[in-house]
């Protein structure tokens, strides 16, 4: 089933477009966590950030510079965070791979963060495991 964000792509539902290149498109999200909220997605359809090809992956975060670049000098918000989730339990809600861009004006404004931080007890074997798997 196609997600809301390929209607967009293929042009069936209405966006607020703030960039377009062969790979991405970014629009301003419909229902902001703040004034400028925006996302930006690849065009390669895929729901998770690890099943893009890397040539999605440089064509998204040159983007993300571009864009981010663009918002902070449109909405005068020099503070933002970079929010992309993937799957479920992460918080995903549409399928298809996004990175919010959300400006931050004030404390109690944009996202609310919960930092669940612990501590690493096997850092060695565990960075080798992800290494072995690069
Ligand atoms: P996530 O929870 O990371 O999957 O976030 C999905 C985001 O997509 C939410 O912030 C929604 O407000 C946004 N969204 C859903 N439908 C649309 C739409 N048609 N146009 C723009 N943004 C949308």
């Amino acid at each position: 089933m196609s997600s809301i964000f390929k209607k967009i792509l293929d042009g069936e539902i209405p966006c607020h477009r703030v960039y377009e290149d062969d790979h991405v498109l970014a629009f301003l999200d419909v229902a902001p966590l703040s004034r400028g909220h925006t996302l930006v997605i690849p065009k390669q359809v895929a729901s998770s950030l690890h099943e893009l090809t890397e040539e999605s992956g440089a064509a998204l975060g040159s983007a993300l510079v571009k864009v981010s670049n663009a918002i902070v000098k449109a909405t005068g918000a020099t503070d933002y965070n970079i929010l992309q989730n993937n799957g479920k339990i992460a918080g995903q809600a549409v399928f298809h791979v996004h990175f919010h861009i959300i400006p931050k004006y004030d404390e109690g404004d944009g996202l609310g963060l919960i930092w669940n931080s612990s501590t690493v007890s096997d850092g060695e074997i565990l960075a080798k495991e992800i290494q072995q798997a690069l």
